[in-house]
């Protein structure tokens, strides 16, 4: 018999994983503990259970990114999106599914696979060394012993068990009329230009106003399990309010070491600045912008932000319990870990957000295994396809904070058009001009369909 996959998880992304692997001949051992023991989040004992809202997001392939991520995994042949497609309910553009009837099908068809073994039971420790394939797929709830031993081996500053996020916006719709590009005191650091941050000025009327918008957001109360402490240098950004009006003035808003090249002889009153996240270039993080203000009520109180009027974000602020890796600094391309590679990972702990994104490193973290077991290797998705960019971002997009890569400075993320390389889109001759959101919409079309066309071979 072939060296057997030992998958640890049987969640979105460990189900996947279990099938893809056996679906490519592999024999898989997929270790759950659930039942016997649950997480904070989950309720039952099958596979694959949607915690939370029982939504796929977007079924949008042609201008959505998490549709685009719909239609690549099926054409992958994904176990997951099958399931869900034959359990949806109606939910207008979005995929969303009987949640119990997809998490008992998706059950039914790993159990029944000749090639997949179920092992109920906790995974306490590091693997066996005989376990010489293992995939890890445990999820943000990684039962604690599991996620020590994995801390073990990274390094106490490489496995994160809370999420402090500061939102990322796309950086084509920050203002450049009013935003300058420019490194606190011009300092180029290791790897910089002295121009790696984009700064919004405010004056002290503006800050105000954005002060008070702060203090008197919908803040989001914590479920209890979820504990969050708040540490040192990464408060949210309204509780830094909250202690005084002039808090974030002297913290990430000081506006020391800058000049607005536009009028440089007036000292803004604070200033917010934005680093680079990504490779490309399109999604810019807001520096010290943690919080948990809920969603609808962000959008609205960052665009109070000169520059940010009509920011576009490709993932909002929050601040919750996740065990994640700093996998930019820890795997390698084939989603293993640098210090032991029979580890493999797949799923939210990896640094990807949601349950599509799971699933979709799931699916390839499977073949991958497989190929590995019989003695080839699979090179990931293409950077052009939705699949690629969730890899691209967990093990080389993201643009690391100055002084190198640090687990704060990575932070986990939903699928965007901001991850994939920009298209240039041309209007028809004699069309006149682009109208509304038409060119985004273009753009966003002309990416799907590039996609779709480069998964075709990996598929
Ligand atoms: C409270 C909460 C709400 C969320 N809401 C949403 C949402 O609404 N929409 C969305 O898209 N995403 C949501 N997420 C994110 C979501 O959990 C993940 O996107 C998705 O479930 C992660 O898939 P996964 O396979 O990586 O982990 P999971 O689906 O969590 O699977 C991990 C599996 O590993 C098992 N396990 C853990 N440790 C061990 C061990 N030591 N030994 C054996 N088995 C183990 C667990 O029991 C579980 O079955 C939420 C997350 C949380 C925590």
């Amino acid at each position: 018999m072939s060296t057997p996959i030992h998958i640890i998880g049987a969640g979105l992304a460990g189900s996947e994983a279990a099938w893809q692997a056996a679906e490519a001949g592999a024999q898989v051992v997929l270790h759950e503990m659930r039942p016997q023991k649950l997480t904070e989040a989950h309720l039952t004992g099958g596979f694959a259970e949607l915690v939370c809202s029982n939504s796929f997001r977007s079924d949008d392939h042609e201008h959505n990114a998490v549709g685009l991520l719909h239609e690549e995994m099926r054409r992958c042949g994904s176990l997951i999106m099958r399931i869900a497609d034959a359990h949806k309910l109606p939910a207008g553009g979005a995929l969303a599914v009987d949640r119990v009837g997809f998490s008992n099908a998706v059950t039914a068809a790993v159990r029944a696979h000749p090639n997949i073994v179920v092992e109920f039971g906790e995974v306490t420790g590091l693997p066996p060394e005989d376990w010489t394939s293992v995939v890890i797929a445990t999820g943000p709830l990684t039962s604690r012993p599991l996620a020590e031993a994995i801390q073990s081996l990274t390094g106490e500053a490489e496995l994160a068990f809370f999420d402090a996020i500061a939102p990322i916006v796309h950086g084509e719709s920050i203002d450049m009329d009013i935003a300058w590009k420019q490194s606190r005191y011009d300092k180029a650091g290791p790897g910089g230009t002295g121009a790696d941050y984009l700064n919004c000025p405010m004056d002290e009327a503006q800050y105000n106003r954005f002060v008070d918008a702060l203090l008197t957001g919908e803040k989001h109360v914590f479920h209890q399990w979820e504990n969050v402490p708040y540490f040192d240098g990464c408060l949210p950004v309204e509780v830094m309010a909250e202690r005084g009006r002039d808090t974030l003035r002297w913290g990430p808003l000081k506006p020391v070491g800058l000049t607005n090249p536009r009028q440089p002889d007036k000292k803004p009153y604070a200033i917010v600045q934005l680093r680079q996240d990504n490779a490309l270039g399109t999604l810019w993080n807001m520096v010290g912008f943690q919080t948990k203000l809920k969603y609808g009520r962000q959008a609205e109180i960052f665009r109070l932000i000169p520059g940010l009027e009509n920011a576009q974000f490709a993932r909002l602020g929050g601040l919750h319990h996740n065990t994640f890796l700093n996998s930019p600094r820890v795997l390698d391309r084939q989603l293993r870990l640098k210090a032991q590679p029979r580890l493999r990972f797949a799923g939210q702990i990896t640094g990807v957000e949601g349950y599509v994104e799971s699933a979709a490193i799931g699916l390839i973290a499977g073949r991958m295994a497989a190929a590995e077991v019989r003695g080839e290797s699979v090179e990931p998705p293409g950077p052009t396809t939705a699949l690629g960019a969730l890899i691209d971002h967990i093990t080389g997009g993201h643009i690391a904070a100055e002084g190198g890569p640090g687990p704060r400075s990575f932070q986990p993320m939903n699928i965007n058009f901001g991850l994939l390389p920009p298209v240039t889109v041309t209007k028809p001759e004699g069309s006149g001009r682009w109208r509304g959101p038409d060119k985004s919409m273009a753009k966003r079309k002309a990416m799907s369909d590039r996609a779709l066309a480069d998964i075709a071979g990996w598929a």
